[in-house]
C-alpha cells in the first residue's frame, strides 16, 4: 500500500461551525490520506489483511479526531452534530473511503450502552481503551435458537461468592454469529440470571468481559462467500467479576435495547447514501455513452426503477435524519425500520441486476477484498453480501410484523 505523506497539517474539527468548510477539510484529508491502491492492497488478502488495514485507518481517524468525533466531550469526542456526522460520511461515500468498519462496536453500541447506563469506572475503563488503545469489541447477544426471539436466551450466569469473598458470575453457554469475534478484545454478553422471572426478557443481565477469559472459545464460522466475519463462543465456567455487570442484575433486556439502538442511526443512512452515489455513477457513465448495456432497452428500464426506488429511499433517510435531529431518541417513530426494509431490499433488487446484467462472467467467485462494502463491481460478492442487511438488526420479516402490529394497528 503506497501512503501518501504530506506536510499539512489537517483539522477537520476545528472547522465546526461552517459546514462547507469542514467538508473540504474531511475531502482534503482524505486525498491526502487514504492510498489510492487501498483496495488492490487487501484484495485477496482475507481477514489478516482486512484486520491490518482496519487497524491503521482506526489510528489515522483518530490523529484527526473523526473516530470517536460523535462521543461527548467528556469521553474524548466532540459531540459532532448529526449534520456534520452526514456531510461527513457523504465525503467519504464520494470517494468510497472505507468506514472503520472493524471498530462498529467500540465506536456505537459500547459507548451507546455505556453512556446511557454504565458507572463512571465502567466508562474511564473501557472507553478509554477504545480512544487510546484501539481495543476490539464485540457483541454476544445470539444464539443458536435465540436470534429473533433473542429473550429467549438460555447462556446461565450465576452469582457465586468465592472463598476470597470476590464476588463473580460463573457462564455456560452458547453464544453465536458475533461479528469479527475472532479479532476482538472484549465481549459484550447477555446472559440469563433468573431463569424463574415470570417473563423471559426479566431474568437477562448485561455483563462485560475480555475475550481472553478462561473457559470462552471461539471457533470461525465459514460464510457462503467464503469469509469467516463470525464466530461462535463458547463459555464453560468462564468467571465475570460483579463490577463488569452494567446496570443491575436482570435488567440487561432494557439496557440492550440501548445497545442495539445504535443499529438503527447512522450506519444504515452511510450505506444508503454510498448507494446511491453508485447509482448516479452509473447514470452519469450512461449519460456519457461508456455503457454498451445501456442499448439494451430492458435493462435500461430495469436500472432507472432501481435508480428511482434509490431516490426513494435516500428521501426516507433524509426524513430520518430530520427526525433524529428534532427528536434524537427517535421514540416510536417507524422511520428507521422503513429505512432499514427499503434499503436492504433494494440492495437485494440491485445486486441481483448487476449479476444478470453482467453475465455469466459477474457470476463467478473472484478475489475479494473484505469490508469494501456492498456494491464493489465484484458482483457476485456483492450479491452473496447484499443477504446480510435482511437479516442483522432485526430480520425484515420480523420488522414487518413490527410495522404490521404497532403502526398498521394489525391483529396479531
Ligand atoms: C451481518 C450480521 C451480523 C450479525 N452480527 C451479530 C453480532 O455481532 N452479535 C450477535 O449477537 N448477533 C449477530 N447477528 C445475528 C442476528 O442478530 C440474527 O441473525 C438475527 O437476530 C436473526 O436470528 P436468527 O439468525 O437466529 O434467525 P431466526 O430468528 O431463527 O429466523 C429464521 C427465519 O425465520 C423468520 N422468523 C423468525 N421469527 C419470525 C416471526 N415471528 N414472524 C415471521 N418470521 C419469523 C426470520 O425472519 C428468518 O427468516 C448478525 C447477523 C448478521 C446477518
Amino acid at each position: 500500500m503506497t501512503v501518501a505523506t504530506t506536510e499539512r497539517r489537517f483539522e477537520p474539527l476545528a472547522k465546526l461551525g461552517d459546514t462547507e468548510a469542514f467538508r473540504a477539510e474531511v475531502r482534503a484529508w482524505l486525498a491526502a490520506t487514504l492510498p489510492a491502491d487501498w483496495l488492490a492492497t487487501i484484495t485477496g488478502g482475507g481477514e489478516q489483511a482486512y484486520v491490518d488495514f482496519q487497524r491503521w485507518w482506526f489510528r489515522e481517524l483518530m490523529k484527526v479526531g473523526l473516530a470517536t468525533a460523535h462521543w461527548p466531550k467528556a469521553w474524548g469526542g466532540e459531540e459532532l452534530p448529526l449534520e456534520y456526522q452526514v456531510v461527513m460520511n457523504e465525503e467519504f461515500g464520494k470517494v468510497r473511503a472505507p468506514r472503520p468498519l472493524l471498530y462498529t462496536v467500540s465506536l456505537y453500541h459500547l459507548p451507546a450502552t455505556l453512556f446511557a447506563h454504565g458507572t463512571p469506572e465502567q466508562r474511564d475503563r473501557f472507553l478509554t481503551g477504545v480512544r487510546e488503545r484501539g481495543e476490539l469489541w464485540c457483541q454476544g447477544f445470539s444464539e443458536p435458537g435465540a436470534g429473533s426471539d433473542l429473550a429467549s436466551l438460555r447462556t446461565r450466569a450465576e452469582r457465586k461468592v468465592k472463598p476470597d469473598g470476590s464476588v463473580v458470575y460463573v457462564v455456560n453457554g452458547q453464544k453465536v454469529w458475533s461479528s469479527f469475534g475472532m479479532h476482538a478484545d472484549y465481549y459484550m454478553l447477555l446472559a440469563r440470571t433468573d431463569p424463574d422471572a415470570p417473563k423471559k426478557q426479566a431474568g437477562i443481565s448485561f455483563f462485560l468481559l475480555p475475550m481472553d477469559t478462561p473457559g470462552l472459545i471461539r471457533r470461525p464460522i465459514r460464510q457462503i462467500n467464503g469469509d469467516a466475519e463470525f464466530c461462535e463462543v463458547f463459555l464453560d465456567d468462564v468467571e465475570i467479576p460483579a463490577e463488569n455487570l452494567i446496570g443491575r442484575e436482570n435488567e440487561g433486556w432494557a439496557i440492550a435495547q440501548s445497545t442495539l439502538s445504535a443499529e438503527r442511526g447512522l450506519i444504515i443512512v452511510d450505506q444508503a447514501q454510498r448507494m446511491q452515489f453508485v447509482l448516479e455513477g452509473v447514470l452519469a457513465d450512461a449519460r456519457g455513452g461508456k455503457l454498451a448495456w445501456w442499448r439494451d432497452v430492458d435493462l435500461r428500464r430495469q436500472f432507472l426503477r432501481l435508480y428511482a426506488q434509490a431516490v426513494a429511499v435516500r428521501a426516507l433517510v433524509d426524513r430520518m435524519i430530520d427526525e433524529i435531529v428534532h427528536n434524537p431518541h427517535m421514540g416510536t417513530s417507524p422511520t428507521p425500520t422503513l429505512v432499514k426494509l427499503s434499503y436492504s431490499e433494494l440492495l437485494r433488487r440491485y445486486t441481483t441486476f448487476t449479476l444478470k446484467r453482467d453475465g455469466l462472467a459477474a457470476q463467478v467467485a473472484r478475489p475479494k477484498a473484505l469490508g469494501a462494502g456492498k456494491l464493489t463491481e465484484n458482483h457476485m460478492d456483492d450479491y452473496l453480501s447484499a443477504y446480510s442487511w435482511t437479516i442483522s438488526g432485526g430480520t425484515n420479516e420480523v420488522l414487518k410484523n413490527v410495522l404490521a402490529e404497532r403502526v398498521l394497528g394489525l391483529p396479531r
